[in-house]
């Protein structure tokens, strides 16, 4: 891509030329362009959807007042935009192989009818000219963003949908989350020289500008031209994003064994010490990532001043300020996103899920903190599924009737998704499983199905009816304690299912000299146990509950006056939506 910025004008002007494999065993007669400026425009349909969801009333506020549904990446009413401030992406040409083609604009999506349908196992060029007015920022991208950075440059060029074996992805620009193409980019940006640029990639004309691309702290080179051009290359990526500002500062960190880290942000010697330690422990955890997630295969990566909250991109991020939890966020996306590309808009669980659950990991390793206490994913995705606006975790991001259950289904229960399962096929398995997913799946856009199939052979236990339940449904879990009785010189405890999403049951008893059992009932859809977790506690494994009954018992050949505690999941990895009946403390 050639693209060319008028920073006076706020347009931007660019060329394509792709080389589009058809990998698929499909003839093509179509292709489907993303142009996502096109949702900044008054009537559009993120515009509606914005206007009747933010009016949408939730119930009561903690602090009291009404609460509202939110998006949290709404900045500004579309509605509200005026013209200058709108944006807009115009391809005015569309050529494949030379020759122009038919297309037809649908908001969001250019739809292309080719002259001549592209083979399975070929490839075409095509070539196209377009031109965006970048809007103020809004959601994401744009220009003058709160914190002052000029330029945003997210989901700006023409961009093709994916195709894979489930057809075409044209899905328009309402909420977001995104699905596209692997490939190697090449983008050469051009504007008023003054402005210092960031990107996905790295800078192949470093030697050119400088600026700490050639070595740290290097000025920007002068020229006598009143423009320059920046070129970036990336390879293996579904996405490229950029921003620029005439008042960044660059600073970067080497990570062992993994990439180099850029650090680009608005000079501003208050918050520069805070970017400077996010920077630093950015570069601390690199090797507990490669380690827990995979290795991270590109050179560097960057993290970009701008944008509105944080958005992840391939090999770089937008964040609006120097958050250290945001920074490693944003970053863990390049595993559940960047590389293991699954369709964010059917599945965004597994994008933002997996992404809190790895930034969690991240967090507690470096604080040495535990890392299953007090998780607040349960507490949001409880209040949620006691609430009236539950919609399953299956739906697609566009289709979810509120914000809330958007965001709490995506992020929370996604997150809940994971830890659970470490509880049914224990943490040992789960380590394997992110290993081995991230080994067989990445780029290559897994869905959940693939994502149980890794887990059950990791685990030896099946899992099908886990991600039923949890994915296709809103049904809960909830176990409680019903009786404990003296019996034939042995105390029972009777276990009740409440709700109607079965589950393996690790029921922990404690006695008064401190010894404690561990009395486990695997489910008998598992068709297996899971390991061994804490060798300190002798265990007893029971035949398996059948998930259609409600109630279980459990044994034990010591004396109920020895009993101080009873309960389910001391680890508190099981989504149990009513705790409060999970634990006993038998007072004597
Ligand atoms: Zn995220």
């Amino acid at each position: 891509m050639d693209v060319k910025l008028d920073v006076v004008t706020n347009k931007l002007a660019g060329k394509q030329t792709i080389t589009y494999y058809n990998n698929s065993p499909d003839t093509l007669k179509k292709i489907f362009i993303h142009l996502f400026w096109n949702a900044f425009q008054p009537y559009s349909m993120m515009d509606e959807v914005s206007r009747r969801t933010e009016n949408l009333v939730l119930g009561r506020a903690a602090g009291g007042g009404v609460l509202k549904d939110f998006d949290r990446r709404f900045k500004k009413r579309i509605s509200d935009l005026t013209p200058g401030e709108q944006g807009y992406c115009r391809v005015s040409k569309f050529m494949v192989n030379g020759k122009l083609q038919q297309t037809k604009l649908n908001e969001t999506i250019l739809e292309v009818f080719l002259d001549k349908p592209i083979l399975p196992g070929s490839s075409v060029v095509f070539n196209t000219e377009f031109e965006c007015q970048v809007p103020k920022l809004s959601r994401r991208s744009g220009r003058d963003s709160p914190e002052g950075v000029r330029f945003s440059m997210g989901q700006w060029y023409p961009k093709i949908s994916e195709y894979d074996h489930e057809g075409w992805h044209p899905d328009q620009y309402i909420r977001g989350e995104f699905y596209g193409v692997w490939g190697d980019y090449d983008v050469n940006i051009t504007l008023d020289k003054k402005y210092k640029v960031g990107a996905t990639g790295e800078l192949q004309n470093a030697t050119a500008i400088g600026w700490g691309y050639d070595k740290e702290g290097s000025p920007l080179k002068e020229t006598a031209e009143p423009l320059r051009t920046w070129k970036f290359s990336g390879k293996n990526i579904h996405d490229f994003v950029w921003s620029a500002d005439p008042d960044y500062k660059h600073i970067t960190r080497k990570t062992e064994n993994g990439p180099l880290l850029h650090f680009i942000y608005k000079n501003d010697k208050d918050a520069d010490p805070y970017w400077q330690a996010t920077a630093d422990s950015c570069a601390i955890i690199y090797p507990f990532m490669a380690k827990t997630f995979g290795p991270y295969p590109y050179p560097v990566y960057s993290f970009l001043h701008g944008g509105g909250g944080g958005t992840e991109y391939p090999m770089a991020t937008l964040v609006k300020n120097y958050s250290f939890e945001t920074a490693v966020h944003e970053w863990c996306h390049s595993w559940y996103q960047m590389m293991l590309g699954t369709n964010e808009n059917l599945y965004a669980w597994m994008d933002e899920g997996f992404t809190d659950y790895a930034e969690a990991k991240v967090l507690a390793w470096l604080r040495k903190k535990d890392f299953f206490a007090n998780a607040e994913e349960y507490g949001q995705y409880f209040q949620m599924a006691k609430s009236p606006y539950d919609e399953p975790m299956s739906t697609p991001a566009n289709d979810f009737s509120t914000n809330y259950a958007y965001n709490t289904n995506s992020y929370y229960k996604g997150a809940v998704f994971l830890r659970q399962l470490g509880y049914i096929i224990g943490e040992k398995n789960m380590d394997k499983l992110l290993l081995k997913y991230y080994e067989l799946w990445r780029f290559k856009h897994p869905t959940p199905n693939d994502f149980i199939r890794v887990a059950e052979n990791v685990s030896g236990i099946q899992l099908q009816w886990y991600k039923e339940f949890m994915v296709n449904t809103i049904y809960t879990t909830d176990y409680s304690i019903d009786s404990l009785w003296e019996e034939g010189g042995k105390t029972k405890v009777r276990l009740n299912r409440i709700d109607p999403v079965p589950m393996p049951i690790d029921l922990q008893i404690t006695f008064k000299d401190g010894s404690k059992e561990l009395h486990y009932v695997p489910l008998n859809l598992m068709y297996g146990e899971k390991p061994v977790e804490d060798s300190t506690i002798p265990r007893k494994v029971y035949e398996p509950w059948k998930w259609t009954h409600s109630t279980y018992t459990i044994e034990t050949n010591r004396k109920l006056a020895d009993f101080t505690i009873v309960e389910i999941d001391p680890s508190q990895r099981l989504a149990d939506i009513e705790r409060k009946n999970n634990r006993l403390q038998l007072k004597w």
